[in-house]
């Protein structure tokens, strides 16, 4: 059952029985208990694409004060909008290393998000997980490491929750390439093959964490896991989700992903987004699988109104958990239209009503500051040779490549970013907020630096004459999205350039470093980029990744180039010398594929470090690699047991009492269409006609039974799963086994943050093959001075010492009482300084 498979699991488990959740849950009861059917299946729909001002738009049910909900994009701003900061990427705040900057980064984005008026926030991202290197959207989550996007996507969740707005941890789950990931006419989305041991160690591991840190909704993905679409895959929502992780929030669907009604309701799903039915992506004018056609499966008996009822207290609850029944501002803007007024159903423009849509909210705050603080941190030294940097203001600078300067067409002229122009300051796809301003690279060098000039063509101009003395400064970039778009061949994938630079960046790179003695390179990219073409050539001297900045690409890079702040960013990937040594599993799987496209996971726990350690492949640059411009060491380190370890985690707590909801079938007249509603064109409703919903009503399910599933019953779950108990599993596994202090201290003689990277290795004679190292926990020093020290506090926990049994279906540790295990810390994953041994 823990195999590569998708066994039944039923039914969904009903929210309500965490503690943190009660309040909300007690309170959402007494709502939907009085709501009519058609209220409570309107609030678990969409009202239909582009039927309200946001990207999703829930029903509403105004006569108990349930307001609309507004679902918006994405994880690194307001998208589609005007006056919002457009912050640095997931994965550039993910190689700042800083806990701090993750979960202020949230609290702004949070704050934005409410003051546009929008209640869900679709962000963070964590899947894809960024299993393959060429995968279109890793950029949007905060690196290939399980811990780091778990980290991540906590303290993401806990900023923008804090602020009363709904996040939502995406895209559950195997979402690791753009090709072929949703269903059409004639293809099913392709399936992510992955055995129960690397779901938990690897993929699974963030949305724990997320759904500790109580995380109010899941986005399902596009694919199947298994061989089953994961927005009604009962297995992953009701067993693993619900049941182990005990979510308590609601799960919605990916954007025009659903292919069943009932089956996925049975399966866990609790909201259609955005509402309307078809599975080639494109609505079908009207149509639903939830709306209407869930009213009916309720009225016909083949979903029992118990399962609605739960989605719909699902929903209240976490809207009320957040506290956005008091004072929570209505959608200000449409994602739509730039203008003042409009139709106020951008999808149905000839008869929709209009009005007043956009009323341009400035939510900026003094946001750009952080922005610009978590682009600086994150800019990550590869290499600085003979200390080429930091830069004096007084060099004579010769900047190449287009990637320095903004968009020459206009910041925002390509929608969605769907083009790689100017800077790439993030990737493309429904990951983009619209840019308020953009600082860009060359703008921030020319005002900094006293004599400098720049060549934006990506071709080496033929004319230039070097003298002694100069250092060129040369852009380059590499760009991916979401598959809804394709840029220059590249279908949201990197199909086109590879892992290497886009435009012929390599060549201008090569051409400035024959004619230059001091080269410096600057890369923009969404991930691993290969640098052989001409990384050891003698005259490149520096090699700088800015990840993807955002807004704020200028002075947050020219702050480290001219020393007034020293590099602290460090890779939040490895950077290989060839592509030939991932292992061929992580490869695209790409050209013409007849039928569904089986994408297996037989590395296993083996991608990125983990695969490179194992396979003894030196990369160009580890994971965790970041230089700095001064240095620090690593000592008095001390590891205490903080609690005994025993082989497998205290059993669970018993389950608490969880709401159980009365099946009785509602009356049909609780759908009906009220008398002479005024009906919009295109909208999804929850209503239906009288006499549809009479013989719906009159049907016998004793008599003509739903085909429901095997092994499908009602009966709730009386106990927890072994490895389940509170929201992100049994809370045991967040025990304290080691505590680990360290001394960290500046030995240069520059000021400097130093990160500090802790890594687990499994005792010997561990029964179950581990991962060399993987990283546990992290911390990141304030600036230091020159000779000042801090102590850090790394923390490991029961399951960061644990393995996945899958015959068990429990997390198991070893080693004896004192665990036996190493931690090493360092500040990259190939310079671990420190070394510890839990006896
Ligand atoms: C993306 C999601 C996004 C949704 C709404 C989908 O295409 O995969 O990440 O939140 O659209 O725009």
């Amino acid at each position: 059952p823990d195999g590569y498979s998708s066994p039944s699991y039923y039914p969904t488990p009903n929210g309500g029985w965490a503690t943190d959740w009660q309040d909300a849950y007690e309170r959402a009861a007494v709502i939907v208990r009085n709501m009519t059917l058609a209220e409570k299946t309107n609030i678990t729909t969409g009202t239909g694409y582009f039927m309200g001002r946001c990207v999703g738009n829930t029903g509403s049910a105004p006569a108990k004060n349930m307001p609309q909900l507004c679902l918006q994009d994405g994880p690194l701003g307001v998208r589609s909008t005007d006056n919002v900061t457009a912050f640095p990427a997931g994965i550039t705040v993910g190689a700042t290393w800083d806990k701090d900057l993750l979960y202020r980064r949230g609290l702004a984005i949070g704050e934005e998000f409410r003051g546009k008026g929008a209640n869900v926030h679709l962000g963070p991202s964590v899947g894809p997980l960024g299993r393959k290197p060429r995968g279109g959207r890793g950029w949007e989550g905060f690196g290939s490491d399980p811990v780091l996007q778990a980290v991540g996507a906590r303290e993401t969740i806990r900023g923008v929750q804090e602020r009363g707005v709904i996040a939502t941890i995406k895209h559950f789950i195997g979402n690791e390439q753009e090709q072929y990931r949703m269903y059409n006419l004639v293809q099913p989305g392709y399936s992510s093959n992955i055995d129960g041991r690397t779901l938990h160690e690897l993929y699974l591991w963030p949305f724990a964490e997320g759904v500790r840190a109580g995380v109010g909704a899941v986005m399902a993905a596009y694919n199947d896991v298994n061989g089953s679409a994961t927005s009604q895959n009962a297995y992953l929502l009701n067993g693993v989700l619900k049941d182990e992780l005990g979510f308590q929030g609601f799960v919605m669907t990916d954007w025009l992903s659903q292919i069943s009604g009932v089956a996925a309701a049975l399966a866990g799903l609790d909201m259609s987004m955005p509402g309307d039915g078809g599975i080639v992506g494109i609505p079908l004018l009207g149509g639903a699988w939830f709306a209407d056609e869930l009213s009916e499966a309720v009225l016909n008996g083949s979903v029992p109104v118990s399962r609605v009822n739960d989605m719909a207290t699902r929903v209240v609850a976490t809207w009320l958990k957040m506290g956005q029944d008091q004072d929570y501002p209505a959608p200000n803007y449409s994602s739509f239209t730039a203008d003042r007024e409009g139709p106020l159903y951008a999808g149905a423009p000839l008869t929709s009503p209009r009005g007043v849509v956009n009323e341009y909210v400035n939510v900026q705050g003094d946001h750009a500051e952080l922005a610009r603080d978590i682009a600086q941190d994150a800019i990550t030294l590869l290499k600085n040779e003979g200390g080429i940097l930091p830069l004096e203001t007084s060099t004579p600078l010769k900047v190449f490549g287009d990637d320095a300067q903004a968009n020459p067409d206009g910041i925002n002229s390509c929608s969605d970013r769907g083009c790689n122009k100017g800077t790439l300051g993030m990737g493309w796809g429904s990951g983009t907020a619209n840019y308020p301003y953009f600082d860009s690279p060359i703008d921030a060098i020319r005002s900094q630096a006293s004599n400098v000039t720049y060549s934006s063509s990506n071709t080496f101009p033929s004319n230039v004459v070097a003298s002694p003395g100069d250092v060129a400064l040369v852009f380059i970039n590499s760009d991916s999205g979401e598959n809804y778009i394709t840029v220059e061949t590249n279908p949201g994938d990197r199909t086109t350039a590879g892992l290497y630079s886009w435009y012929g960046g390599d060549d201008l790179v090569k051409a400035a470093a024959a004619k230059y003695e001091n080269v410096v390179v600057i890369i923009h990219t969404v991930g691993p980029i290969i640098l052989e073409n001409w990384h050891s050539l003698p005259s490149v001297k520096g090699i700088i990744i800015a990840h993807l900045p955002g807004q704020e690409a200028g002075q947050s890079l020219t702050n480290v180039l001219f020393g007034h702040v020293s590099p602290s960013g460090h890779l939040p990937y490895t950077i290989p010398v060839s592509e030939d040594d991932y292992p061929d599993s992580v490869n695209l799987i790409g050209g013409l594929q007849l039928g569904q496209v089986q994408d297996t996971y037989t590395e296993g726990l083996y991608i990125d470090y983990r695969h490179f350690n194992k396979a003894g492949i030196k990369p160009r640059y580890a994971f965790g690699h970041g230089l700095s411009y001064t240095t620090f060491s690593y000592s008095n380190a001390t590891l205490t047991l903080s609690t005994p370890l025993s082989e497998t985690p205290p059993a669970p707590p018993t389950k608490p009492s969880t709401p159980t909801y009365p099946n009785t079938r509602p009356a049909p007249s609780e759908v009906y269409f009220p008398p002479n509603f005024p009906r919009i064109d295109r909208y999804i409703y929850s209503y239906m006609d009288a006499a549809a919903a009479d013989l719906a009503a009159a049907i016998n399910p004793s008599s003509t039974p739903y085909p429901y599933p095997q092994n499908y019953t009602t009966t709730q779950p009386p106990t927890h799963p072994p490895a389940g108990g509170s929201p992100g599993g049994n809370p045991a596994l967040w025990d304290t086994i080691y505590t680990l202090a360290l001394t960290i201290t500046n030995t240069g003689s520059r000021p400097g943050r130093a990160v500090a990277q802790a890594y687990v290795q499994f005792p010997d004679g561990f029964p179950h093959d581990t991962p060399v190292i993987q990283l546990r926990d992290f911390a990141k020093t304030a600036v230091l001075a020159p000779g000042e020290g801090q102590t850090v506090r790394l923390r490991i926990t029961r399951k960061d010492v644990s393995v996945w049994d899958v015959r068990r279906r429990n997390w198991v540790a070893g080693g004896g009482e004192g665990g036996g295990y190493t931690v090493w810390v360092g500040g990259s994953s190939d310079r671990l300084e420190v070394r510890c041994v839990g006896e």
